[in-house]
Formats: structure tokens, C-alpha cells, sequence
């Protein structure tokens, strides 16, 4: 018998890392074969070698269609399903993908949301309600990131406050019952300019949906806590930290003394969320913009400086990021991030020693990074984006009830972006009623160019995946569409 400590075992578990000899786990994957019968030894010789090369290839390709990886290998189809259905037999090599550079957009984004059986809803066409729902209820924001694509000025009028968050409300209680996570407040602008936000929170928490809630911060103050405090009932705040000092926010966000002001903000949250025993978690995001990858090792010390004001409850949750709006001025450049590969070593080190309570999301690009390689960074254009979107898996609401396709187009004023409104929520129509309609009447959005940077990393994954499962589909693989389920 083998167990999960078996070297042969850890051997395929690891094959599509860096560095790892195929040769060898394509030995221990002839020896599995055999040892478990699952097919005679002259076919488990000439299997090994290709099973491994599926598990490295999506491990480090995730979205390539089945039959692209076919023809690459000259397999014909008989062979090809043949080895599919051996694969799936060996869960040591669902492990290697998921284990592999890319294992972050397999574990963090398709995975679940093939758990939940949501991709066939949008390929077979069929009006559901949206799996996971986005609440954008901010008029404003305080802020002006230099990344950000909303429209200086731009803003929702204050009037329309009342009729918005009745209209959010209402998004809420139709919510079906199901995974928690499938609520969350962001935007658009900042959700904390709401004064009713406290009251949504409240609602969506009876209804057994605890909202992480994604925020600057800066208008998370004493008196915001105290005249709402339905914000005690979020399940997380996810804080955007623009940098560690007064100089960096004012550079990335335009505001000056606004670090200051977030992090006492920050300090006084975790005091007050330790002594109330509140079970919100606090959570950071932090982008590391060009130029400033080596600060990265100062975030730990704020995120210690934080566990220090609230012993016992220390920061939950940091996700780092790359910009990943593919603008040419998010990206890194190559000795920048040659440099972030040791950083992110460091910073790993320095992080088990110093906040050990942290976890820590390095997010798509900076999990391969880290693991010595460069993931295939999925770069949906116009020509790869479907015109029918996904509004079955994900949409966003924002304060006038509009519905909107993808997460980086509900910004008041953002030219173009308009046309990614599927309907109105309003009074005499649920957010079922708009996407139901949206669906069933096959409405599409010729995509322009420059429409891609409307999706953020979630859609574009999405996206991507709902391409792929449907060359799949198309080329005869439905039963293994997609490789892992
Ligand atoms: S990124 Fe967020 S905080 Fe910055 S300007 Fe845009 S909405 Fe405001």
C-alpha cells in the first residue's frame, strides 16, 4: 500500500512545481498505475509520461482546451480520453495541478464555483440567479488613486440615497440561502460614504449572509461605528492599503495625511473589535505598485504595530497583489520583479516570525512568482470576451439598482461602461427579474476595445474558464470538460 507519505505519492503530488524531475514522477506514476490496477503494465509505460505532462501543463496553463494539449502531444482521441479517464483515476495528479505555479486561479477561483455547478448555467444559457452578488452602495469617494478608472467628480447624487438602499435592501432578502461568501459590499466608489450601509450589513447578517466589506478605511472611524453599528455584524473588512506612509498615500491616492488618519482608524478598529468580542475579521489588500516593492516588508511591521493595539486578536487576513489591470503603467518592471522574487522570500520569513497568525493570499501572479516561475497571467481582449458575460455566476448592484456585468464597470460616468447594465432593480423589479431577462432574451454587448479593463481578475478568470469549457464541449469533451471539476 502507499500513504500520503509515500515519496512515490509526493513525487506526482509536486510535478508540476519548478524544479521537480518529471522523469521521476513519471516512474511513480507507472508504479501507481500498476500497484492500483488501473491498467495493465505495458499501458502504464506509455500513459506515465503524458499524465504527468497534462498535470504540469495545467498546472502552470490552466485555461488551454483539452484538445489543444491533445494535438500538442499527437495523441489521437481514442488515446487522449483514455489517459483523461486515467487521470481522473489518480487524485495524486489533481494535486499536482492545483499544487503547481498557476494552482492559486484553480484553487481560489474555479474550484469552488465548479463546486457550485454555476459554469453550466451560463453555457447551457439558463436564467439563475446570480451565484455571488456585489453591493456597491458608495456615492463618493475621498479618494483619487491614480490606478483607478472612476471619473474625477463623478458621483451619485445624494437624492437618490434612499430609494438606492431600499433597492439594495431588496437585492438582499431575495438572496437565495447558500454559500455565505456570496454577498459582499464594495464598489465603484467607497462604501463607506453610505450612512445606511450599517443597516444593509445588518440585514444581509439575518439572512445568514456575513459581508466582507472592501473598503479604504479612511471613513472607518469612531463616530461611523457608532451611528451604524449594524457594521459590527460584517464578516470581514477588507481594508486597500495604499502604502505605509503619509508620502505614499498622498502619491497613490492624492489625499494628503490620509495614512495617518487609516491607520489610527485601524488601531482603534482592532481595539474596539477586541473588546466588544466582535467575530469580524480584519483583512488587508495591498497592490504592489512599481517602484515600491521593497516597502513590502514594512507592511508586516503596521500589520504588527495593528496585533500589538488588540492582543489576542490579531490582523486576520493579508492579500497581496500585482496591479493586474494590464494598464502599462500597473506593470512591474522586469528587474522590479526579478528583485520581488527574494522580496517575497523575505517577506515570508519575516511574517512567520513576526504576525505568525497571518495568512497570507499572494493572489495568481505573485503565487508563481514566489514558487520560482511566472504564471500565464490571463489576459482576456475584446475578441475573447463574451458578448453574453456571466451575470448567472457574478454581478454588481450599485446605488441606483443598476446591474452591472463586470466588476470594474460600476463607476458613475465611465464612458462606455453604461453598456454593461443588464437592467434596473427598482420596486417592481427583482434583481431575478432583471438577469432573468437579461439571460432568456440572448441580450449581448458587442465588446470595444479597451472594454477589458471593465473586468478585474475574478471575470477575467471567469471568462476565461467559460471559453475554455466551451472549445471543450465543442471538440467532443464534454465529460472532461475543463480537466478538473
Ligand atoms: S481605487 Fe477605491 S479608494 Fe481609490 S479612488 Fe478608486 S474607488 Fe476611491
Amino acid at each position: 500500500m502507499t500513504s500520503a507519505l509515500d515519496p512515490r505519492t509526493g513525487a506526482v503530488a509536486l510535478c508540476a512545481a519548478p524544479g521537480h524531475d518529471p522523469e521521476a514522477a513519471a516512474a511513480a506514476v507507472r508504479h501507481l498505475l500498476t500497484e492500483r490496477r488501473l491498467c495493465p503494465p505495458d499501458e502504464a509505460d506509455g500513459a506515465a509520461g503524458h499524465l504527468v505532462a497534462l498535470a504540469r501543463h495545467y498546472g502552470n496553463r490552466p485555461f488551454t482546451p483539452l484538445d489543444a494539449v491533445r494535438r500538442e502531444r499527437g495523441l489521437d482521441t481514442d488515446r487522449f480520453r483514455r489517459l483523461l479517464d486515467l487521470f481522473e483515476r489518480l487524485p495524486e495528479l489533481r494535486e499536482a495541478v492545483i499544487a503547481g505555479p498557476s494552482g492559486q486561479y484553480w484553487s481560489n477561483t474555479v474550484l469552488p464555483l465548479e463546486r457550485r455547478s454555476v459554469f453550466d448555467a451560463v453555457l447551457e444559457g439558463t436564467p439563475v440567479h446570480p451565484h455571488i452578488v456585489g453591493l456597491y452602495p458608495g456615492p463618493s469617494c475621498m479618494f483619487r488613486c491614480h490606478f483607478c478608472v472612476r471619473v474625477t467628480g463623478a458621483r451619485y447624487p445624494v437624492s437618490a440615497l434612499a430609494d438606492g438602499n431600499a433597492a439594495l435592501a431588496s437585492v438582499i432578502d431575495e438572496m437565495p440561502a447558500g454559500s455565505a461568501e456570496s454577498l459582499y459590499v464594495s464598489g465603484g466608489l467607497e462604501p463607506l460614504t453610505n450612512p445606511g450601509l450599517g443597516d444593509l450589513v445588518r440585514r444581509a447578517a439575518g439572512r445568514g449572509f456575513p459581508m466582507t466589506l472592501y473598503t479604504n478605511a479612511f471613513a472607518l472611524t469612531e463616530q461611523t461605528l457608532e451611528r451604524q453599528p449594524g457594521l459590527w455584524d460584517l464578516g470581514a473588512v477588507r481594508t486597500s492599503l495604499y502604502g505605509v506612509s503619509d508620502e505614499e498615500y498622498e502619491a497613490t491616492t492624492g489625499k494628503r495625511r490620509a495614512f495617518g488618519r487609516v491607520r489610527a482608524n485601524l488601531l482603534r478598529f482592532q481595539r474596539l473589535r477586541a473588546g466588544r468580542e466582535a467575530p469580524v475579521r480584519l483583512g488587508l489588500n495591498h497592490i504592489v505598485l512599481p517602484g515600491r516593492a521593497r516597502r513590502l516588508l514594512d507592511v508586516l511591521d503596521f500589520v504588527a504595530e495593528l496585533d500589538a493595539a488588540a492582543p489576542g486578536r490579531p490582523v486576520d487576513f493579508l492579500n497581496l497583489r500585482e496591479d493586474y489591470s494590464a494598464r502599462p503603467d500597473g506593470a512591474l518592471s522586469a528587474a522590479e520583479r526579478t528583485e520581488l522574487q527574494d522580496i517575497l522570500l523575505a517577506f515570508e520569513e519575516k511574517a512567520r516570525r513576526l504576525t505568525p497568525a497571518l495568512r497570507i493570499d499572494y493572489g495568481y501572479a505573485l503565487h508563481a512568482l514566489k514558487s520560482g516561475t511566472e504564471a500565464e497571467l490571463v489576459r482576456i481582449r475584446p475578441e475573447t470576451m463574451r458578448p453574453r458575460a456571466h451575470p448567472q455566476i457574478a454581478v454588481q448592484v450599485d446605488v441606483l439598482g443598476d446591474v452591472y456585468l463586470y466588476r470594474e464597470a460600476g463607476f458613475p460616468g465611465l464612458e462606455g461602461a453604461d453598456r454593461y447594465i443588464a437592467g434596473r432593480v427598482g420596486p417592481d423589479r427583482s434583481l431575478s427579474d432583471v438577469v432573468g431577462e437579461f439571460v432568456t432574451a440572448r441580450r449581448s454587448v458587442a465588446p470595444r476595445a479597451g472594454d477589458e479593463y471593465f473586468m478585474d481578475g475574478f471575470d477575467q478568470v471567469v471568462t476565461a474558464r467559460l471559453n475554455q469549457l466551451e472549445a471543450d464541449i465543442a471538440a467532443g469533451w464534454a465529460a472532461h470538460r475543463g480537466l478538473l471539476r
